[in-house]
C-alpha cells in the first residue's frame, strides 16, 4: 500500500497514519517529523529549516525532496508507505512522480482530510505527543486513558510543537491554501484523489479511509 495523506495542518493526518501503520506494517514519512529531527540534532539540513518552520513557511523544495528521496530507499518502504505531509507544492509532486518512477515505484491513492479551519486551530492549539514514542493527544479530544500516561508505552514526558499556537498557525493556514491545496486539481485529474469527511470522530474516519485502502 502506497498512499499521499493530504490536507492542512490539524486535520488528523498523522493520527490516521498511526492507525494505518498498526494495521498496515507499513512506515510513516512525515516530514514534519523528519525535519524536526534534524533540528533536534543540529544537522546542516536542521539549521536551515528551523526559522522558516518556526514561522510556519514552508522548507525548500529541494531539502525536503531529497530528504523523502533518501527515505524511500530504505527496506522498511519496500511493501507500502504513507507520506504525511509531503508533497506540499506542485513542484514536491512532480518531483515525486519522477522519483516514483525512477524507483519503479507506484502510488495507489492520494487521501484527503477534510476539516474546517476553525477546528484545525482548535487541534493543533491543543495538540501534543509523547516525548517517548511520538503518540500523538489532544488536550480536549484525545486524552490518554490515565492522566499524564502514555497509552502506547507508559512513559509521562510530553512535548509541545513551538509552531502549533494561534499566531503561526494562520501562516501554516496560508501556506496550505497557496502552496498545498493546488495538489488537490492535481491528484483529482490523475483520478487519483479520495476525499475523506474529516470531521467526525478518529475511528470513524479511520473506518472510512480503510475502506478506501481496501478496495484499491
Ligand atoms: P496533522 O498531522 O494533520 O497536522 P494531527 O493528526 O497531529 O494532525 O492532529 C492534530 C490534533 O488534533 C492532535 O492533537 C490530534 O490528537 C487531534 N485530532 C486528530 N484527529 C481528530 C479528530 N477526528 N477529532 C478531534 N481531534 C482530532
Ligand atoms: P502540520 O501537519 O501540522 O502542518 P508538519 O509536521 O507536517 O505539520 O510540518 C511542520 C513544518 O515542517 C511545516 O510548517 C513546514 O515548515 C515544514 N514541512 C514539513 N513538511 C514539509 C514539506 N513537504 N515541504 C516544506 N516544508 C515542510
Ligand atoms: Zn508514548
Amino acid at each position: 500500500m502506497k498512499l499521499i495523506l493530504l490536507g492542512p495542518p490539524g486535520a488528523g493526518k498523522g493520527t490516521q497514519a498511526k492507525l494505518i501503520v498498526d494495521k498496515y506494517s507499513i512506515p510513516q514519512l512525515s516530514t514534519g517529523d523528519m525535519l524536526r529531527e534534524a533540528v533536534a540534532n543540529g544537522t546542516e539540513v536542521g539549521k536551515k529549516a528551523k526559522a522558516v518552520m518556526d514561522a510556519g513557511n514552508l522548507v525548500s523544495d529541494d531539502i525536503v525532496n531529497a530528504i523523502v528521496s533518501e527515505r524511500l530507499d530504505h527496506d522498511d518502504c519496500k511493501n507500502g508507505f504513507i507520506l504525511d505531509g509531503f508533497p506540499r507544492t506542485l513542484e514536491q509532486a512532480d518531483a515525486l512522480s519522477g522519483m516514483l518512477a525512477e524507483k519503479n515505484l507506484k502510488l495507489d491513492t492520494v487521501v484527503e482530510l477534510k476539516v474546517d479551519d476553525e477546528a484545525l486551530v482548535e487541534r493543533v492549539s491543543g495538540r501534543y505527543t509523547c516525548g517517548n514514542c511520538g503518540e500523538g493527544y489532544h488536550d480536549t479530544f484525545k486524552k490518554p486513558a490515565k492522566d499524564g500516561v502514555c497509552d502506547r508505552c507508559g512513559q509521562s514526558q510530553f512535548k509541545r510543537r513551538p509552531d502549533d499556537n494561534a499566531e503561526v498557525m494562520r501562516t501554516r493556514l496560508m501556506a496550505y491554501y497557496k502552496e498545498t491545496s493546488p495538489l488537490l486539481g492535481f491528484y483529482y485529474a490523475k483520478g487519483d484523489l479520495k476525499s475523506v469527511d474529516g470531521m467526525g470522530e478518529i475511528t470513524g474516519i479511520f473506518n472510512a479511509i480503510d475502506n478506501i485502502l481496501e478496495s484499491v
